[in-house]
């Protein structure tokens, strides 16, 4: 008797609900979702601060978003996001893609929504370690704690904003803002406003201000500049070395006035709910102890599906859950806790004779194609086809360079390996 218990019912819970629900071996099946309704990140709110329970709005999305790959790589690979004439969709549509993904597979009745996890303990008992989990039913207020003995942890990690520190920036005297509460340009309407970071939002975001700020200042350490043409009202700087008052200084040591410091500095991984005996850490944002970022060493029936980035993500969340899956029905066997230690000190040896920083120990990008033909060698099952991570590098360049207009492009996978692009009219 397997019972399973899935935290979060966003693209990564409802994936590993759609595998585990098929999977003989699993005799009970709870998805804990604390929202109203499935998809996480990808469910607009206007709402920021905190929800009518008094739990923070889990949700970064802005209205204007439309995603940042294109649809032909952000499907799963055994249900593609269907046909339409764009690439790059507006958040709902991929809200409705994931309702569609959940609905067909038979997830969507399954999940308990408004049940916000409180609690997950390990428990050792005669027939092996267990887990305890405690949850509150938001509509009626119970309490409840029921046993397990797997957990899947997808509860997503672009929900508790990074704030860097930047000195002077408590005593600044204008507004400060992080992303995650962004919605709508209209509040920065005629302010002099300085974007901090240059990631997908950041880039995205100050060039949506520019349409009504009065001037935009990019702030980052990018070590390419990015060749996008940008609108006037738009300066590109590098890191600030300070805040004081409303003034702000550059690394390069010029220095400007500004209204909003405009926080686009990314999040960090929080798992609230684990009680400190599950021996999770989260350190300058590296998880550990994780084999593969995604099991638990210390206690191997706990996994988490999600934690790397720079990936191509629906995907990515497929894999990690088939191999998973496949080390709890006997497919193959994980390595022993100690095999699992060496191999990630093997890693992050590796990644830092990289140059990748501690900061960075989930970034996927160039080690994405390794990465996923570890995870589907060592459970025997098929690895993600070529295809999905050249696209994906092919739009992340489109992205910085052409910023204003590479949503245009149209995507067409040929086959597993190759792809072609209409841009502008022309077939590329
Ligand atoms: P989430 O979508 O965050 O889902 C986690 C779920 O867990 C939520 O529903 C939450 O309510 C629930 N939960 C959390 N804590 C608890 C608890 N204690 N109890 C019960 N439930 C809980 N990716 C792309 O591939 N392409 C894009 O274009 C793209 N654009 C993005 C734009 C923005 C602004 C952001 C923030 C992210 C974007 N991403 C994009 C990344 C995106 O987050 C992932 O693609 C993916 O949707 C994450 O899914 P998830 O299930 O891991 O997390």
């Amino acid at each position: 008797m397997v019972r399973v218990c899935v935290i979060g019912a966003g693209a990564a819970g409802l994936c590993a609900a759609r595998h585990l629900l098929v999977e003989p071996c699993v005799n009970q099946l709870d998805i804990l979702e604390q929202a109203p309704q499935l998809g996480g990140t990808w469910v607009y709110t206007e709402n920021v601060g905190y929800d009518d329970f008094g739990l923070p709005i889990h949700t970064s999305m802005y209205k204007s978003l439309r995603t940042n790959l294109p649809k032909e790589i952000m499907g799963f690979p055994d249900f593609p996001v269907p046909e339409s004439d764009k690439s790059y969709l507006p958040a709902k549509d991929m809200l409705a893609f994931l309702k569609l993904y959940a609905d067909k597979h038979g997830v969507t009745d399954k999940i308990k929504f408004r049940h916000h996890v409180q609690l997950v303990i390990p428990k050792q008992t005669p027939s092996g370690e267990l887990w305890d989990v405690t949850y509150k039913n938001l509509t009626n207020g119970a309490i409840e704690t029921k046993e397990y003995d797997y957990i899947f942890v997808c509860n997503g990690h672009y929900n508790t904003p990074f704030i860097p520190h930047i000195p002077g920036l408590k005593e600044f005297k204008g507004d400060v803002m992080h992303s995650h509460d962004y919605r709508v340009p209209d509040i920065f309407a005629d302010k002099r406003v300085l974007v901090i970071g240059a990631g997908p939002s950041g880039m995205d975001i100050a060039l949506e201000l520019t349409t009504v700020s009065k001037k935009v200042i990019l702030s980052h350490h990018l070590k390419e500049q990015p060749r996008t043409e940008f609108p006037d009202n738009l300066q590109q700087k590098p890191d600030v070395e300070r805040l004081e008052g409303d003034k702000v200084y550059f690394l390069d040591g010029s220095e400007d006035e500004v209204d909003v410091v405009f926080l686009c500095t990314g999040y960090m991984y929080n798992f609230p709910f684990l009680h400190e005996s599950c021996d999770i850490v989260v350190e300058e944002n590296c998880v550990e102890p994780l084999y593969k970022h995604v099991v638990n060493m210390k206690h191997p029936s706990m996994c988490f599906i999600g934690v790397p980035y720079y990936v191509c993500a629906f995907s990515m969340f497929d894999l990690q859950v088939r191999y998973y899956v496949r080390s709890m029905n006997g497919t193959f066997s994980l390595p022993t806790p100690e095999q699992m230690a060496e191999h990630w000190e093997e890693e992050k040896r590796d990644r830092a004779a990289r140059g990748f920083t501690r900061r960075q120990a989930h970034m996927m990008g160039p080690d994405q194609e390794k990465y996923y033909a570890s995870l589907a060698d060592e459970a025997k099952t098929k690895t993600l086809p070529s295809v999905v991570t050249k696209i994906r590098d092919e739009s992340m360049i489109r992205f910085f360079h052409n910023l204003k207009n590479y949503r245009q492009d149209k995507y067409k996978i040929i086959d597993d390996g190759t792809y072609e692009i209409i841009s502008n009219g022309k077939r590329e």
